[in-house]
């Protein structure tokens, strides 16, 4: 018998851990992935240098029989450590134990071991590889090489793990409109970074959790590296009265800033000035769509379909979910591929919704109430 195939655009976290759970169920997948192999040429870019992998994205890596694999490359994170301006910091656990805990993952890490995991699977991996156009009534699809030299290639079946930017989603739109709503935060990102400490014991902070110094309307994070450093976060408004990536838009601004609102952080950061003026300020919006498909022929998941600001530290999380929740779909025997989306999009578009909007919430939460006295005191009555 003749194995269904399916087309995935991205190779990105979820493109490839979907890839392999497919491929597992019997699909012949291949994946196009617009930049080149990351285990060749290393990991290019990506928005965030490590990630909170939290119990939802944890048992879908189950489910792929990965979780043993990533997990001794993770670093546990027990609870928030908030440090405020004043007085003493503390760790808020997420739990009464450490079987509540999240973990602390490298982004290209984990792409880079699912892309194993997707090739040991079966799949067929095409790097530098780019959707630029597709006739979804013809079921082709055109393709761009990293030269720019354009090729067209069957696509019966599409799904498109490309992203927030996702170039499938607007072929798809202008074939059908999807009702997309894109809602900026109007807040931006900056990453920095906390190098490995001297000595014995590798981290400058405590390693098992996640810091964050809540200012109000504005905050830094950083989440632990396995090999001693930390992703260091800067969350600010990107326009307005001071402070705003505006009113900071260079290193000596910025370590101003840093000297009066981040007195303790600042001297973990050697490479300040070098961080502040070479990384880029990302934005942040969140992404809805009323269509996350077009019939049986077209499909969006992960990020393409649901983009969510980053704050629960679930949009990988919730794209994992996705993978495990379409897999069996369209898997189920007898099922139709059309039915399987329609029925994937009905299970999973108020899960993503509802994380969207929770997103948006916790970020007022961790950059103002969690260093809030009437919080702190909520919490001790068992409030989470
Ligand atoms: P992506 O990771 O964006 O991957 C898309 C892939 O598609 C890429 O490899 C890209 O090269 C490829 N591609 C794009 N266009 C094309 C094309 N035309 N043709 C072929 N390939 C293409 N989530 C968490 O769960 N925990 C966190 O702690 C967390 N922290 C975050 C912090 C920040 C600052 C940000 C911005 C996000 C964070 N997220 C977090 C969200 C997480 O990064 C995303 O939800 C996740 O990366 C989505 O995976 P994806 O595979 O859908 O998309």
């Amino acid at each position: 018998m003749t194995r269904q195939a399916i087309t995935l655009i991205g190779g990105g976290l979820v493109g490839a851990l979907l890839a392999q759970l497919l491929a597992r169920r019997g699909f012949e997948v291949d994946v196009f992935e617009k930049r080149p192999d990351p285990r060749q040429v290393g990991f290019v870019g990506g928005r965030s240098i490590n990630l909170a992998l939290a119990e939802r994205g944890l048992q879908a890596l189950r489910t792929a029989g990965l979780s043993d694999d990533v997990l001794p490359r993770a670093v546990m994170m027990r609870g928030r450590m908030v440090h405020p301006l004043e007085g003493t910091s503390g760790l808020q656990r997420y739990g009464v134990d450490d079987s509540e805990v999240i973990w602390s993952v490298s982004r290209g890490g984990l792409n880079m071991l699912l892309l194993d995991a997707a090739e040991a699977a079966g799949v067929r991996l095409h790097f530098g590889q780019s959707l630029v156009n597709a006739d979804l009534d013809a079921r082709r699809m055109v393709l761009a090489d990293e030269e720019g030299t354009m090729r067209p290639h069957d696509a019966p079946v599409l799904i498109g793990a490309d992203g927030a930017g996702s170039a499938l989603r607007t072929v798809m739109d202008h074939y059908r409109p999807l009702g997309i709503r894109v809602e900026p935060l109007g807040h931006g990102y900056k990453e920095l970074e906390i190098p490995p400490a001297a000595g014995a014991n590798r981290f400058a902070i405590e390693p098992n959790a996640l810091h964050i110094w809540p200012r109000g309307g504005y905050m830094c994070i950083a989440l632990p590296n396995t090999e001693g450093s930390f992703t260091v976060t800067l969350f600010l408004p990107a326009q307005g009265p001071h402070p705003s990536f505006d009113t900071v838009p260079d290193s000596a601004a910025a370590a101003a800033f840093f000297r009066q609102d981040f007195p303790d952080l600042l001297p973990l950061i050697p490479r300040f000035a070098e961080d502040y003026d070479s990384h880029p300020v990302g934005g942040l919006s969140t992404l809805y769509l009323d269509r996350w498909h077009i019939d049986g022929r077209a499909l969006l998941i992960g990020d393409a379909a649901h983009a969510i600001v980053p704050f629960h530290g679930q949009g990988m999380n919730c794209g994992f979910e996705d993978t495990v929740v379409l897999a069996d779909l369209l898997a189920e025997s007898g099922r139709d591929t059309g039915d399987a989306f329609a029925e994937f999009q009905r299970i999973r578009q108020p899960n993503a919704n509802a994380i969207a909007a929770m997103a948006v919430e916790n970020y007022i939460e961790m950059r103002d109430s969690v260093a809030d006295p009437r919080y702190l005191a909520k919490r001790e009555l068992g409030a989470r």
